[in-house]
């Protein structure tokens, strides 16, 4: 369910969201869906589209937070090869559920999102990559896309402008690395998901080695708004390097968990107690995550922080995907930290080493501690394990990994010697 929005203030993916029945067509259109798509194909060429969005500031909502009308800029053209355009739906971070609202309340945005994308990029065939899980939200947007090609704003000539593109969703089989690009094509072309060594990166050579753009649900849907209103007023949005609104995930111990679509730059304290009702026990945080599980966690003395890319790399985290886990006074940190080892030491596809063996050291150790089993020297070996993946893998799973475990130890030593000195003494 999307929580009502307190404040009212601007919101791009969620404008309709909370509009009943919104992803039929005929509702969907009622609500302005599509009506400045025909602009946008008969006025717009492939050049004005990707200045506006590079004006926009918008920055990919997936987790990298890489520039997208860059991105966009970085693809070959007249290269004699299909260029292919995957939305990222995998979604697998954990925290982050957002993408699924946009896709089961407003699939229409997506698609729209994806037309104009899609038609600045020169693209014919274009995918939706969602995670297997997402039954109810594949089986929505295959319906929508029914829709929108018995309107004809998807296929050939679309609304006669001589454009054509065709939309296919293809579920994944529930690997969290498939949310990592160029695994999610490995996926796409019937491989096992596993990541590539980049360079090439997928602008060049991705789908098929072919030139292929990857964005995640909430960057696509942002493009509609964009070309409607324009570059830079989207660029007025938020702060300074972090244009437009941003949806964050909250979830953990506060009264009203769930999806808030607020301008970039909101403090972090102002999105807990003013739209999340405040957290359950105590009055600030113990520890946040906030950006998914492979962002390092930070504490109570960042709770005022402005949610921007810049502030949360300052403060020694990164936004990632905007999900947002909020510990009170009484969460067991060991448990979290030992929990999320245990994810990530599943999820290792095991191409590097030490991702592959490091992941299942973190686990073996974090269940020791936990269970009060660790020796004083356990413990740097865990520092010293974890501190030896981060940073030297093919993809940066291994730097998930290590996070929740360094974090811990770098904000709780208090907690974590008490652990060994009171059980294992
Ligand atoms: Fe696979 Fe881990 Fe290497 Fe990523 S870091 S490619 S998940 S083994």
């Amino acid at each position: 369910m999307i929580p009502s929005d307190p404040k009212q203030v601007t919101q791009i993916c969620f404008d309709r969201i909370r509009i009943p029945d919104q992803r039929r067509l005929e509702v969907a259109r009622a609500n302005g869906a599509y009506s400045f798509l025909p602009t946008v194909l008969n006025e717009f060429n492939s050049e004005q589209i990707i200045e506006e969005v590079k004006k926009s500031g918008l920055r990919g909502r997936g987790g990298a937070g890489f520039p997208t009308g860059l991105k966009w800029s970085f693809v070959p053209r007249n290269t004699g090869k299909p260029t292919y355009l995957l939305c990222n739906a995998d979604e697998g971070e954990p925290g982050t559920f957002k993408d699924r609202d946009i896709m089961r309340y407003d699939p229409h945005l997506l698609i729209e999102g994806m037309i104009m994308a899609g038609y600045a990029l020169g693209v014919r065939d274009a995918y939706i990559y969602i995670r297997g899980e997402f039954v109810a939200e594949a089986r929505v947007l295959n319906e929508a896309i029914a829709e929108a090609y018995a309107a004809n704003l998807l296929g050939e000539n679309i609304l006669g402008s001589g454009y054509s593109m065709h939309l296919t969703v293809h579920r994944g089989a529930g690997a969290y690395i498939c949310g990592e690009e160029t695994a999610l094509i490995e996926s796409l072309e019937g491989k096992p998901g596993r990541p590539r060594f980049k360079p090439p990166f997928p602008a060049v050579e991705g789908f098929y080695r072919c030139p292929t753009v990857v964005n995640n649900v909430e960057t696509l849907s942002t493009i509609p708004a964009i070309l409607k209103h324009g570059g830079d007023w989207h660029a007025a949005i938020g702060a300074p390097n972090s244009a437009g609104c941003k949806i964050f995930s909250v979830s953990g111990h506060v009264n009203r968990p769930g999806n808030y679509e607020v301008p970039m730059g909101t403090p972090l304290k102002t999105l807990i107690e003013d739209y999340c009702g405040g957290l359950k026990r105590g009055t600030v945080p113990k520890a946040i995550i906030p950006g998914g599980s492979s962002a390092p966690w930070l504490t109570s003395e960042h709770y005022e922080l402005p949610l921007t890319f810049d502030d949360l790399v300052k403060a020694g985290s990164m936004l990632g995907s905007g999900a947002i886990i909020v510990m009170d006074e009484t969460a067991d940190v060991i448990k979290i930290a030992r929990r999320l080892s245990h994810f990530y030491a599943h999820e290792s596809c095991g191409q590097c080493t030490p991702c592959r063996e490091g992941t299942g050291w973190l686990e073996r150790l974090m269940i020791r501690l936990e269970a009060g089993k660790a020796r004083a020297s356990d413990i740097e070996v865990l520092r010293d394990a974890a501190e030896h993946m981060a940073g030297r893998t093919i993809c940066a799973l291994a730097d998930g990994a290590a996070a929740p475990v360094l974090s811990m130890l770098k904000h709780f030593p208090e907690e974590v010697r008490a652990r060994v000195v009171e059980k294992a003494a």
